[in-house]
């Protein structure tokens, strides 16, 4: 049995080949640069006004105050946004001039329109400039030839107004892996079948599903799989050919009918560990399959999602180009006494409070692994480590803060 640091580190350190695809970069939110970005042209490509006012040289109106106006004559009409004007400013003159118009020739600096008095032909300004005031230089934001924006960077809602801006419509991105998931188990019903003694109806390969796409990852959803070698050589088959990753829960253990195990080595699949000292989700298993990825999760419904967290998830935003794999981990206090045995790595699902900037945690009740209501109340997951034992309240642990995530 391994910890939980080396389970980890053996699923982190997998050699894997990145996908890359070429996406509208509306589409692209939430995914991951897979090549560098850099600028065709200047961004402002003109030096332009930051204001609607009027445009001066900066010299005219040293001095100007409201009991000391300047007068300027006006040299030409107004210059909207997107209009070049063909006159220049001379000495003792302006020209009218919008937000986003090319600054004339001639011309130094802006005066706002509020600092100013239309006087027939001529302004008369209250307040002086400095030389460059409002005005946008040319490249002032981005340079040609600079690089912008770099693989690796995650992409959101200002990155795509930069790429916008630069005239690029499509960019290539590290494409999400797909992930399979299949629920093992003699057991199982499936959602729309009627509850009676002995079956459970299928709660993870939904839940699961979920967890991949909220972890930005295409999932295939292959329903229930009983506890029969062939069959489930055959599905495994059938969900390695579609997918990179491959999640089975169930039968993994080391009950008569848990043939996961023992059916992925008979197909030549490496196991690279089997057994984590921790609670829940000590049977899971990992094993590499040519260039694929299986994981057999545990059966029980707690313990199938909590190692999707810690171990799956983690593996998904790697293959994504993610430099960040892990949910932002925060020290927080406890707030009662918690039973914990020492030994293993816990992980107790926990509700984290911040309260005046220090975060604490309480217990969402019953932490059995099959108490799935009690992964619906959590909004952290509290770890234990494996030399602790009970934690008394006031303690101070890592807990992995759960963020709410809106799919479309
Ligand atoms: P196993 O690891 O196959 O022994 O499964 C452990 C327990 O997890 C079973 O007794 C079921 O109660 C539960 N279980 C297994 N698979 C599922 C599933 N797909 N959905 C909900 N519960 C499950
Ligand atoms: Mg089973």
């Amino acid at each position: 049995m391994i910890s939980v640091e080396e389970a980890r580190e053996l699923i982190l350190d997998s050699k894997f080949n990145y996908k890359i695809e070429k996406v509208p970069i509306l589409d692209s939110p939430g995914k991951v640069l897979a090549e560098d970005i850099s600028a065709s042209d200047d961004i402002p490509i003109y030096d332009n006004s930051a204001m609607d006012g009027y445009a001066v040289i900066a010299n005219d109106v040293k001095g100007a105050d409201e009991s000391y106006p300047v007068r300027l004559v006006l040299a030409a009409g107004s210059i909207p946004a997107g209009k070049v004007s063909g006159k220049k400013v001379d000495p003792g003159f302006c020209i009218p001039i919008m937000t986003g118009a090319a600054i004339p020739r001639g011309a130094d600096s802006v005066v706002m329109k509020e600092d100013v008095q239309r006087d027939g032909n001529s302004i008369l300004v209250f307040r002086e400039v400095k030389q460059g005031e409002n005005v946008r230089y040319r490249s002032e934001d981005i340079k040609k030839g600079d690089v912008v924006l770099k693989k690796f960077d995650k992409i959101g809602s200002a990155s795509i107004g930069v790429l916008a801006s630069l005239g690029k419509s499509n960019i290539k991105v590290f494409q999400p892996p797909y992930i399979g998931v299949i629920a093992t188990g003699d057991e199982l019903i499936s959602i729309d079948e009627k509850l009676r003694t002995g079956v459970v109806r299928d709660s993870n390969s939904y839940s699961l599903s979920v967890q991949v796409r909220e972890a930005g990852a295409e999932y295939n959803r292959y329903g229930i799989v009983p506890d029969d070698e062939e069959v489930l050589k055959k599905s495994i088959e059938k969900a390695l050919k579609e997918n990179d990753i491959l999640l089975l829960s169930g039968g993994v253990s080391v009950g008569d009918y848990d043939l996961v195990k023992d059916t992925l080595e008979d197909m030549g699949a490496d196991l690279i560990f089997w057994r984590v000292n921790q609670k829940p989700g000590k049977p899971m298993a990992f094993f590499k399959y040519n260039n694929k990825f299986v994981f057999g999760l545990p059966g029980n419904p707690v313990s199938v999602m909590v190692c999707f967290e810690m171990y799956v998830r983690p593996l998904i935003r790697k293959m994504m180009g993610f430099k960040e794999l892990f949910r932002p981990v925060v020290v927080a206090e406890a707030l009662h006494d918690f039973r914990n045995k020492k030994g293993r790595t816990n992980f107790a699902r926990v509700v984290l409070e911040n309260k005046e900037g220090k975060y604490f945690f309480s217990s969402t009740g019953m932490q059995g692994s099959g108490i799935l209501t009690s992964m619906v109340k959590a909004n952290g997951l509290a770890c234990f480590p494996s030399d602790m034992g009970d934690v008394k309240k006031g303690s101070r642990v890592e807990v992995h803060k759960f963020e709410v995530i809106y799919l479309k």
